[in-house]
C-alpha cells in the first residue's frame, strides 16, 4: 500500500510554569492511501497533540516540534511556511473536532460555512461554492439540502451538526481526514450513524483517515490498523485483528479489559488502576512501569524495543524479550467476549 503520510521521531513539548511536559516523545507513524488508522490511549497520552502536529497546529509558545519530520507524500511539513502550511490544511489534510458546536460558527449560515473553504481553497465562483455546499450536505446525509443550507447551527441537532462539520472537513476532498474524538460528544445512536457515514465516505472518496480516540468501540467500526499511545509514546501497533485478538502489551490488554462486552454476564468494567505518568518528568524506563503488574527491575530503567510479532505488528514491551518469564494475556481480554 502506498503512503500518503510518515512520521518520524515526532518530539513535541510544551512550555508550562511547572516545566517542560514533554508531550510526544519521537512518534514513528505511517498512513497509507485510503485506510483508517486508529490513535487510541487515555487523555494525555499524546494522541490529540499529534493529531495536531500534523495539521501545523501546535502553537508556540508555548508548544514546540523539538524534533522529527512529518512527510505528507513525501514533503516535510515542518519545513513549510506559515502559509504553505495554512494551503495544505482543509485543502489536503481536514480535521473533525470532537464537539460540533464548537467548531461550527452560530452567527453564521452553515452554508456560508461550508462555502468558505471553497472559495479559499478552489478559487471557484460563489454560485457553484453554494451549489457544491448543497451536494455535500446531501452526501452526509442532511434532509431538505437546498432548504437547509440557508440555516444556522442552531437549527440543527447534535449530530446534524456533527454532519455539517464533516461536510465542511470535506469540502475540498481532502486526502486526509483527521478525527478527533469525532463521536464523543454524541448519543450512542447518534455515534453509530457518524461511524456508518465516515465509514460510507471513506469508500466512495478513497481518503485516508487518522482516527483519534480513546474508545475502542469505535476502533473496531472504523480502522484497519491500529496505534496504541502512551505515555507520549506509541507502545503497540499492529492490523485491528492483530491488536484486538493478538495484542501483546499489558497496556492494550488493560484498555481491552476496560471494554464493555456484548455477550458479558456482568457490566462491570475493568479500570485499569494507577495514573498516566507526569510528562514533566518523563520515566526512563517504560513508562507504563508503575502500573504494570508484571514490571520487571530492567522496566524501570530502561525503555524496551520494539518487537516484531507476525504480520506487522510491533510491541515496547520487555515481556517479549526471550530472557523474560513468559506470562499469558489476562481472559478478561477480548471482543465480544465473556469478561
Ligand atoms: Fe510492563 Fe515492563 Fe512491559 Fe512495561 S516493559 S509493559 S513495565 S512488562
Amino acid at each position: 500500500m502506498e503512503k500518503i503520510l510518515e512520521l518520524k521521531n515526532l518530539q513535541v513539548s510544551f512550555e508550562t510554569f511547572g516545566g517542560e511536559v514533554q508531550a510526544v516523545r519521537g512518534v514513528d507513524l505511517t498512513l497509507h492511501k485510503g485506510e483508517t488508522l486508529a490513535i487510541v490511549g487515555e487523555s494525555g497520552s499524546g494522541k490529540s497533540v499529534t493529531s495536531k502536529a500534523i495539521m501545523g497546529l501546535i502553537e508556540s509558545p508555548p508548544g514546540r516540534i523539538k524534533n522529527g519530520e512529518i512527510l505528507f507524500e513525501g514533503n516535510n511539513l515542518l519545513k513549510y511556511s506559515k502559509h504553505q502550511i495554512q494551503k495544505v490544511r482543509g485543502k489536503d489534510i481536514s480535521m473533525i473536532f470532537q464537539d460540533p458546536m464548537t467548531a461550527l460558527n452560530p452567527t453564521m449560515k452553515i452554508g456560508s460555512q461550508i462555502m468558505e473553504g471553497l472559495i479559499k481553497h478552489q478559487e471557484i465562483s460563489k454560485h457553484d461554492a453554494r451549489k457544491r455546499a448543497i451536494e455535500l450536505l446531501a452526501l452526509v446525509g442532511i434532509p431538505n439540502p437546498d432548504k437547509r443550507v440557508d440555516e444556522f447551527p442552531h437549527q440543527f441537532s447534535g449530530g446534524m451538526r456533527q454532519r455539517v462539520v464533516i461536510a465542511i472537513a470535506l469540502a475540498c476532498n481532502p486526502k486526509i481526514l483527521i478525527a478527533d474524538e469525532p463521536t464523543t460528544a454524541l448519543d450512542v445512536t447518534i455515534q453509530a450513524q457518524i461511524l456508518d457515514l465516515m465509514r460510507d465516505i471513506q469508500e466512495k472518496m478513497g481518503t485516508s483517515i487518522i482516527l483519534i480516540t480513546h474508545d475502542l468501540g469505535v476502533v473496531a467500526n472504523l480502522a484497519q490498523r491500529v496505534a496504541v499511545m502512551y505515555g507520549g509514546k506509541i507502545i503497540e501497533t499492529g492490523t485491528l485483528d492483530e491488536i484486538f485478538y493478538k495484542p501483546k502489551h499489558p497496556y492494550t490488554w488493560g484498555l481491552l479489559s476496560s471494554m464493555p462486552k456484548l455477550h458479558a454476564k456482568t457490566d462491570k468494567l475493568l479500570a485499569i488502576p494507577g495514573t498516566p505518568p507526569d510528562l514533566r518528568k518523563p520515566p526512563k524506563g517504560c513508562p507504563f512501569a508503575p502500573r504494570c503488574p508484571y514490571a520487571m527491575d530492567v522496566c524501570i530503567d530502561h525503555m524496551p524495543q520494539y518487537t516484531a510479532s507476525s504480520g506487522s505488528q510491533k510491541t515496547a514491551c520487555w515481556l517479549l524479550d526471550e530472557r523474560a518469564p513468559k506470562v499469558d494475556p489476562p481472559s478478561t481480554i477480548g471482543v465480544g467476549g465473556e469478561a
